[in-house]
């Protein structure tokens, strides 16, 4: 009997085959299979933005494993953040040569928030003696410079091109200032002077990156970085030819003026 009924149903599936053909049967598998294979669209929109969202953090991702490198590519010294700092991580400082022949290192001295930089060209036998800048006669002149345009020397900061003094007072070679102006711009960096006066041809020259005659640029304002710049002769020059004393008074004199410009405009 159940054979037979079996039988019956077998027969009227074919006979509606037969009659409807093979879509009656496939009808449900199609259905199932367009809902699967095609997506709405929110669907895609969806899909979209978590692509998006991948691809953002992949980028966030490169760029902080750039920078991450970039830190970790910096030197000790680049990260400091306060002068004294960086004054104990240079100090055994043996880039150049002159690192060999030094007695001390003069990192520079004053007030590490001053308005005004002077920087000198490198130490004499008095500085690498006592490892600070400017002192001797050269130093004596330059505080009584900085006195006569109203500048006390504890509020202004004092650097050198150089930190190491080079043998005999030669003047500094291009390798060694470019091993040692990095320091300076750190030092730059951390003061943040308004005006910055440099003294001699090697110390502008050196800062500015010209090859200008001191002539040319004595009475000029330059910029570096967010400092104005002026020029006038290294003291131990004035010590050898007096004469350029009164072509010295007028540039600080002018010096004077930018700064008091500066301040005024500044509120
Ligand atoms: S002059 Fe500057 S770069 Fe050369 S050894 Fe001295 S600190 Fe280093």
């Amino acid at each position: 009997m159940k054979e037979n009924l079996k039988d019956i149903i077998t027969q009227s599936l074919l006979d509606q085959k037969e009659i409807f053909g093979d879509e009656l049967f496939e009808t449900k598998n199609l259905e199932r299979k367009t809902s699967v294979h095609y997506k709405t669209e929110d669907d895609e929109s969806k899909s979209f933005q978590v692509k998006e969202e991948i691809k953002k953090i992949k980028l966030i991702s490169d760029e902080s494993q750039e920078e991450a490198l970039f830190e970790e590519a910096k030197e000790d010294w680049q990260l400091a953040d306060k002068l004294d700092l960086l004054n104990k991580l240079i100090c055994n400082c043996q880039k150049c040569i002159l690192g060999k022949t030094r007695n001390k290192f003069v990192f520079g001295s004053g007030n590490p928030d001053a308005d005004v930089l002077v920087i000198g060209e490198g130490p004499g036998a008095d500085e690498d003696a006592q490892g600070l800048p400017f002192v001797g006669r050269a130093g004596q002149l330059l505080t009584d410079i900085l006195k006569a345009i109203k500048f006390s020397r504890e509020e202004v900061y004092i650097a050198n091109i150089v930190k190491c003094r080079p043998p005999g007072n030669r003047t500094p070679l291009p390798a060694e200032m470019d091993s040692c102006i990095p320091y300076l711009k750190k030092q730059i960096d951390l003061i943040k002077p308004k005006v910055i006066l440099c003294l001699g041809l090697t110390s502008a020259q050196g800062l500015l990156k010209k090859k200008d005659s001191l002539t040319n640029m004595r009475g000029k304002v330059f910029e570096f970085g967010n400092a104005k710049v002026m020029i006038t002769y290294h003291p131990a020059a004035l010590l050898r030819n007096p004469n350029w004393k009164r072509g010295c008074w007028e540039d600080v004199q002018l010096f004077r003026k930018l700064y008091d410009d500066i301040i005024k405009n500044n509120g």
